[in-house]
């Protein structure tokens, strides 16, 4: 299949707290089999996104995830990409979801090696955002902080505003649990949003640890 990208204006980049996905109550998570992650923001996703906020997916049902592709990868995604879903496992189905439903969209411009070792480049690029929210105060130690505080924190270390998204602990506080950031059609460097997924956050969040 060709010429998807040309439709695509963006990418999402998508970073998960683990400690937000783990305490949510009504599903745990279970670590991965290449053991606990680093206490660090971990990919979800990278997503062709259109600037209407529309996106394709599901691009290519004949492009399967192919795991031989990625073998020099492997290492680098189990530390920065690791499944924290239930049953653990080897992450491989959370890569193939990802590369099925979103990678299939960009293949005409990466393949799929290509497309994770870009997720993987950009990972490179906002690394330390626990060391830019903790510059300003902000520690995943279960207190809150303003909404407002920590998008200007890590606006402060990367250069661009990130959107945050939230999701409940199980008693039902808003918590820091995404942050998308935007990257251009090569998927290599930051760009300013020009499409904002819904802010979901209280205008305090919990910051829970992990
Ligand atoms: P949810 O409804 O849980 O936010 O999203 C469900 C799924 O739809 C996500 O896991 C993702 O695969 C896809 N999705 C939701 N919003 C967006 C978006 O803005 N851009 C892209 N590319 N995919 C999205
Ligand atoms: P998306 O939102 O990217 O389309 O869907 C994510 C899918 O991957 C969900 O079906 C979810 O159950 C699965 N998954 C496996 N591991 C993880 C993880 O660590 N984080 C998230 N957000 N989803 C995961
Ligand atoms: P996935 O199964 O479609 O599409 O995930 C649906 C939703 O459940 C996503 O918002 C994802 O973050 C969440 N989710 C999936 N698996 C797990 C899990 O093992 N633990 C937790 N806490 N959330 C999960």
């Amino acid at each position: 299949m060709t010429g998807y990208y040309i439709f695509i204006s963006i990418y999402l980049y998508l970073l998960q707290w683990p400690g937000s996905f783990c305490d949510t109550g009504k599903q745990s998570c279970c670590y991965p089999n290449s053991g606990k992650p680093a206490s660090e923001f971990l990919i979800h996703g990278l997503w062709p996104n259109n600037n209407d906020g529309s996106f394709p997916s599901n691009c290519d049902p004949n492009s399967s995830f192919d795991s031989s592709q990625i073998s020099d990868l492997i290492n680098s995604m189990d530390a920065e990409w690791p499944s924290m879903a239930c049953p653990s496992s080897n992450s491989h189905s959370f890569w193939a979801h990802e590369w099925e439903k979103h990678g299939t969209c960009v293949e005409s411009v990466f393949n799929e090696h290509d497309y994770f070792k870009a997720a993987l480049n950009l990972k490179g690029k906002a690394d330390g955002i626990l060391q830019m929210l903790s510059s300003s105060g902000i520690e995943p130690n279960d207190n809150s902080y303003s909404l407002s505080s920590i998008t200007e924190a890590i606006k402060g270390g990367i250069g661009y505003t990130p959107v945050i998204e939230c999701n409940q602990d199980e008693s039902g506080s808003s918590q820091l649990y995404q942050v998308y950031l935007c990257a251009d059609t090569s998927a290599s460097n930051f760009i300013t949003c020009p499409v904002f997924p819904t802010e979901s956050c209280s205008s305090d969040i919990k910051f829970p640890s992990f």
